[in-house]
């Protein structure tokens, strides 16, 4: 397979515009952010995303890992115990200096989140139509509650459910037909970017699925940046264009979905990877293997690369050796030393 790269920025030789810097930021650049929690929890430890616009990208990591750390860091969403550092450039624009009225406008309207638990984050008291409607009015001054009550129908059928089950109440509705009230709500002001944090977690598998060709459909349809959380590799590698695998706070693998899914170059990678087959892979060679142990608490992180305790082919220099993500063929970044091995590279093309 020929990888190459295409640019669709301006042409060299075309007369530059000199209302806009040269070459459009990307619609989300992170760099470098860290989130703290306490002054002693490093939850987020020096992360760097990229999302275009059209682009999805899936976070993947085992539980405690800092995914939704990261996710609520986007917005500032996180409690105030939490210290921020880095940048976060949406449209170019560092969300951790906004002011709180630019930053109220960005959220919903810039990007917006899906949260895993429909349940609990839907109001009970308050029928789901005016729930989509309230961030409708508050976004948009000159919005009338009446019209917004009309464009909450019309979300409802965006997501797949009749215009008339805006008059339901949470508990009216089935788990997947909440969890597309919580995409309705997202998509409620044309956001540019959508967080979806374990969208479909709690979901059984058919209504898990059909919300996420949901969301896929949405993505293509508005060309929106998609960030997706989930610990299920697989899942991420169907949905999303790229990855990036999380480990005690910090990307340890990136790379196309679909190649990190199918041949990780770093151990957690891979380790994730044979914990969540494809439902293909069940009847063929691929049995899933659990990943003895738990992710490092925060507050007490192993020296040298924090997966060395668990990790099936550490070397003694592991315990000792922190690793930053570097070059691992292609379009891929891995955290290991074992990347520049002659054993770690038999999985890489030979062209
Ligand atoms: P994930 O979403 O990958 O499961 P989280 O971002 O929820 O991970 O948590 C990452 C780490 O931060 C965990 O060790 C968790 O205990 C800790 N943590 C999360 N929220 C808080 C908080 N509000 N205060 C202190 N520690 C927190
Ligand atoms: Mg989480």
């Amino acid at each position: 397979m020929t990888a190459t790269t295409t640019t669709t920025g301006p042409e060299p030789s075309a007369s530059p515009d000199l209302s806009k810097p040269v070459g459009d930021p990307p619609l989300l650049e992170v760099r470098n952010l860290t989130v703290t929690y306490g002054g002693t929890v490093p939850a987020v430890r020096g992360v760097d995303l990229r999302v275009e616009a059209g682009q999805k990208l899936g976070i993947a990591g085992e539980s405690g890992c800092g995914k939704s750390t990261l996710a609520l860091a986007l917005l500032r969403l996180l409690p105030a115990t939490a210290k921020l550092t880095g940048e976060i450039l949406l449209d170019g624009e560092d969300v951790l200096t906004m002011k709180w009225g630019r930053l109220r406008a960005v959220r919903w309207a810039g990007a917006s989140i899906v949260f895993q638990g429909a349940m609990h984050s839907l109001n009970a008291v308050h029928r789901v139509g005016d729930q989509i409607a309230e961030p409708i009015l508050l976004h948009n001054a000159k919005a009338t509650p009446a019209a917004a009550r009309k464009r909450a129908g019309e979300l409802l059928e965006q997501v797949g459910l009749p215009a008339a089950r805006a008059q339901a109440y949470p508990h009216e509705l089935s788990g997947g037909q909440r969890q597309r009230v919580m995409i309705a709500m997202a998509l409620a002001c044309d956001p540019r970017l959508i967080i979806a944090d374990e969208p479909t977690t709690a979901l059984d598998v058919m209504i898990q699925a059909q919300i996420l060709r949901l969301i896929e459909q949405l993505v293509a349809d508005q060309d929106v940046g998609l960030i997706m959380i989930s610990h299920d590799l697989a899942v991420l590698a169907d949905t999303c264009d790229r990855l990036s695998v999380m480990y005690a706070g910090r990307v340890v693998e990136e790379g196309p979905a679909r190649q990190v899914y199918a041949e990780a170059r770093h151990p957690y990678g891979r380790a994730l990877s044979a914990a969540f087959p494809r439902i293909g892979d069940l009847a063929s060679r691929r049995a899933p293997r659990g990943l003895p142990g738990d992710p490092p608490d925060p507050a007490a992180l192993p020296g040298g690369c924090t997966f060395h305790p668990r990790c099936p082919v550490a070397l003694d220099s592991c315990a000792t050796e922190d690793q930053e993500l570097r070059e691992a063929g292609g379009e891929r970044r891995a955290a290991c030393v074992l990347v520049d091995a002659p054993a770690a590279d038999d999985s890489r093309s030979t062209s």
